[in-house]
């Protein structure tokens, strides 16, 4: 078992834990100085110590085996406040010599509320805390019945009731604050997953969007460059696709496109990136292969769209694509290898369209504009 749970929340939780452990060593420590000054009662000092070191075990013990997560808190903050402050009243109620001294530092466990607790739940710890001590310090009155003394007594009282009270408030105010900055956060991280996923998705299709897909490109060129493993691009146009919005409607068009992804993207292999770059065409990138396999893979994506059915469309009206293959040449930009995928693809509309063409190596020398990029380039 590790030492540190796996789950984020978890440790996350645990870290504040063992930052409450080191509180409780502080005060424990001071305590220890107070019982070298005879401010306290070495069995006392023994009891806080055993109390201290089982309630740091049984925590420890409930967030490491998950048992904290039935807690409706799972943190388990205000438990570990209300035990720390059990301890600390039974060291004020048997050490009456330090007790300005042991308020003052009851204040270490007390606000470390302001990390989770609320307004109300830290004024009922300091009305648990004042109440007890009231009755420590009643009690004593009564035995003193020393008139001088009491005065003394109920101002120790009134000013301790004060400052804890002030201090729930403002440390719920705080912890509210924080609660709010956190909330925030969690928010604007799952708005900011929402706005990656809308940039990198095609609502219509699903695809990838042309966006991404640039990213993609740009991405194994860099690799491609660094380890000359290959790639290929393939331009996939639909056919005389503006006949299907004339003729049927632009919903039908819509439809298309997505019998398209639908159909096209089992028939890849997991590597196999699509994206739909504008209108009725998509770009495939495919790794490690050459031309000749990539070509492979677009007449397996041409025929299986030629005997396409889109539900809605005549039985007869058939679906084609005209694809255009360029393998990328290590060193050569994106926009070059783009452009030679669009040249092969507008040969492939040049040849009679529904047909698969791959582009020449040196297709772009001494002719630096393609005819016509039926697929523009990236800006
Ligand atoms: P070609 O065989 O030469 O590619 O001819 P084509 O008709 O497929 O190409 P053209 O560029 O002439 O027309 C493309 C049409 O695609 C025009 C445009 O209205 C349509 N289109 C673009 N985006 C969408 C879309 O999201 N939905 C629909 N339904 N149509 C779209
Ligand atoms: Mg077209
Ligand atoms: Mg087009």
């Amino acid at each position: 078992m590790k030492f540190l749970p796996d789950n984020p929340q978890q440790r996350h939780r645990l870290q504040r834990f063992f930052m409450a452990v080191s509180a409780a060593a502080l005060v424990l420590l001071l305590l220890f100085f107070m019982h070298a000054g005879a401010l306290i009662d070495g069995q006392v000092m023994l009891n806080t110590f055993a109390a201290s070191l089982l309630l740091v075990a049984a925590f420890f013990v409930l967030l490491r085996s998950d048992l904290n997560l039935r807690a409706k808190d799972p943190s388990l903050t205000q438990p570990m406040i209300l035990t720390s402050t059990l301890v600390m009243l039974y060291v004020i109620d048997n050490a009456p010599e330090a007790r300005s001294l042991l308020v003052l530092i009851y204040l270490v466990p007390f606000l470390f509320g302001v990390l989770r607790l609320s307004i109300l739940q830290m004024c009922c710890v300091a009305t648990l805390f004042i109440v007890a001590y009231a009755w420590i310090l009643f009690r004593d009155i009564a035995i003193l019945m020393a008139t001088e003394a009491t005065y003394q007594l109920h101002l120790q009282l009134w000013i301790t009731a004060s400052v804890f009270f002030w201090f729930a408030l403002f440390a719920g105010y705080v912890g509210r604050l924080r609660k709010r900055a956190a909330d925030a956060k969690t928010r604007l991280e799952s708005a900011l997953i929402q706005v990656q996923k809308m940039v990198s998705y095609d609502e219509l299709t699903g695809l990838y969007s042309r966006r991404h897909i640039l990213d993609i490109l740009a991405r194994e060129k860099g690799r491609s460059d660094r380890s000359g493993r290959g790639f290929c691009l393939l331009a996939i146009d639909l056919d005389h696709f503006k006949t299907i919005n004339d003729s049927f409607g632009h919903a039908m068009g819509d439809a298309t496109l997505r019998k398209f992804a639908e159909i096209a993207m089992p028939i890849l292999r997991p590597s196999d990136m699509l994206a739909r770059f504008g209108g009725e065409e998509f770009l495939l990138v495919g790794l490690d292969t050459d031309a000749q396999g990539a070509a492979a893979v677009g007449e397996r994506i041409r025929s299986t769209i030629d005997s396409m059915q889109v539900p809605g469309l005549p039985a007869h009206h058939r679906v084609t694509v005209s694809i255009g293959v360029a393998e990328f040449v290590p060193g050569e930009s994106t926009g070059d290898v783009l452009r030679r995928a669009d040249m092969a693809l507008y040969a492939a509309k040049q040849g009679g369209r529904n047909r698969v063409e791959i582009a020449p190596v040196g297709a772009l020398a001494g002719n630096p504009s393609s005819p016509g990029p039926v697929v523009a380039p990236p800006q």
